[in-house]
């Protein structure tokens, strides 16, 4: 049978990463994420797997960002018995991301039964609920990095560092045959250098085959050291008309990204003495998630934990997890700081600190994230005049500033650079997680490198070898 890789989703696209890796008779499913697209196409693509789920020896998942576990629920309800490997850190994140996830699917089939009934259509379900995230968690088992553990009898797993959110990982296989070993490592997502809390991505050795992302693979990104000016920038002239600074963002890492920045900012007194409210209940568990997970930063952010200097325990910084609380901001007046979510802001608390606060020329919405096509923040982002929230139209009036310079994902020369370090064992590159025009760009780049390069297209299969 030999050895062989099966690219079922996040193949020619960005999100659902999902790929088989079968050695003779064993198959191991290395990421289960959540497709993101249309209504429709969205339940096809999710609800189906192109195997038996109850065949897998076993599952590996990378990070906790959602287009890489999120479908995980599903796995376990189409009769997935084994185990899930992932990091400790990624296991605290899922507790939180699953769950928020079969909340999602919950409140968006409530939302859609509702036209379908005036419409005379049947219901629908959804594609998973709360409760069905929370049977999937008992078969998640954590794996420490740098580990070499037997996850079934030809294959061994190590998880190195991704440095692309807390967690992350590569999961690098050794796969035995009797013609010898095979090294195959999954750089899916891929960090950069640098970053706030993480440590820099790691090469694990003597790889054979590589599979990397691409969603930056033909273009450069400007460095997340330029956000401390960019960020200050804002919120200063902010602050002299005494408007609120506004600020979506996504919930896992980004969030936390922008406390280390604003922390910073106020101990160099960069920026006036204002409140900080981070108004987002998944917000606020990810950032209990950080704090008992210091240990995997890296050692800068180590040290300001040790010091009691944490960014995410800063006396301006009030999290709010209740309702209450939440519209109490309203009332208050006075220059802030609001950090909420959803980051493209079609749901969630966000939406309301944007009705209160669009209309209003002193306030500034400060965009930190990719807005995807359809959404309300790409129409923000966009700077219409006026856009629809909760149904009724509002006048954007509010300044929109873009910090273009977050990027948890490396760029075109990260890749490069990467791909370059892992040496001369490296036979072979995979570029999946792109869209088809960024993978071509850096397939391109790499023939410079002399390395066989391919993008398999979805639901492709390719043999791997011992050398
Ligand atoms: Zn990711
Ligand atoms: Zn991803």
């Amino acid at each position: 049978m030999g050895t062989m890789i099966k690219f079922c989703g996040g193949a020619g696209t960005v999100t659902g990463s999902m790929h088989l890796l079968t050695a003779d008779k064993n198959k191991v499913l290395i990421d289960v994420g959540l497709f993101q697209g249309r209504r429709d196409e969205f339940y096809a693509v999710n609800s189906q797997f192109p195997f038996n789920p109850s065949a897998l020896n076993c599952c590996v998942i990378s990070h906790a960002h959602i287009d890489h576990c999120g479908n995980f629920p599903t796995l376990v309800k189409k009769g997935f018995k084994t185990k899930a490997y992932l990091t400790p850190s990624t296991k605290d994140l899922c507790n939180f991301m699953l769950l928020d996830s079969g909340h999602i699917q919950e409140e968006d089939t409530k939302y859609i039964n509702k036209i379908n009934k005036r419409r005379g259509l049947p219901p629908r379900q959804p594609l998973y609920t709360k409760s069905d995230a929370i049977k999937s968690l008992k078969k998640l088992r954590a794996l420490d990095y740098h580990k070499k553990f037997a996850i079934t009898q030809n294959i061994k797993l190590t998880f190195f560092d991704a440095g692309h959110i807390l967690g992350s990982s590569i999961p690098t296989f050794d796969i035995y045959t009797n013609k010898g070993t095979i090294r195959l490592a999954y750089a899916v997502d891929l960090g950069r250098p640098d970053l706030p809390y993480l440590r820099d991505p790691e090469v694990p050795k003597d790889i054979n085959y590589l599979i990397i992302e691409s969603t930056y693979g033909g273009r450069e990104r400007p460095s997340i050291k330029t956000v401390e000016e960019k960020l200050s920038k804002v919120i200063n002239k902010t602050v002299k008309r005494g408007g609120k600074i506004i600020i979506p963002s996504f919930a896992l890492e980004r969030a936390q990204e922008i406390l280390y920045f604003l922390v910073r900012l106020l101990r160099e007194k960069k920026i006036e003495n204002i409140p900080i409210y981070v108004d987002s209940p998944l917000a606020v568990n990810i950032t209990d998630v950080f704090k008992n997970n210091w240990e995997y930063f890296n050692e800068e952010a180590q040290q300001l934990f040790k010091k009691d200097l944490s960014p995410l325990a800063n006396k301006n910084i009030t999290y709010i997890q209740n309702v209450d609380q939440s519209k109490e901001l309203n009332n208050k007046t006075g220059p802030m700081i609001i950090i909420s979510a959803s980051g493209t802001c079609e749901n969630g608390r966000i939406l309301h600190h944007l009705k209160n606060n669009i209309e209003n020329p002193r306030n500034t919405i400060t965009i930190v994230g990719y807005m995807p096509r359809n959404t309300l923040g790409r129409k923000i982002f966009e700077k219409q005049p006026a856009v629809n929230i909760f149904g009724r139209p509002y006048q954007l009036r509010a300044e929109v500033a873009v910090i273009d310079a977050f990027s948890a994902h490396a760029d075109k020369n990260d890749l490069l650079r990467y791909i370059k370090e892992c040496g001369r064992s490296l036979r072979q590159v995979f570029i999946v997680h792109g869209d088809p025009e960024q993978s071509e760009k850096l397939r391109k780049s790499i023939t410079s490198l002399n390395i066989k390069t391919s993008i398999p297209k979805k639901n492709e299969t390719a043999h791997l070898s011992p050398v």
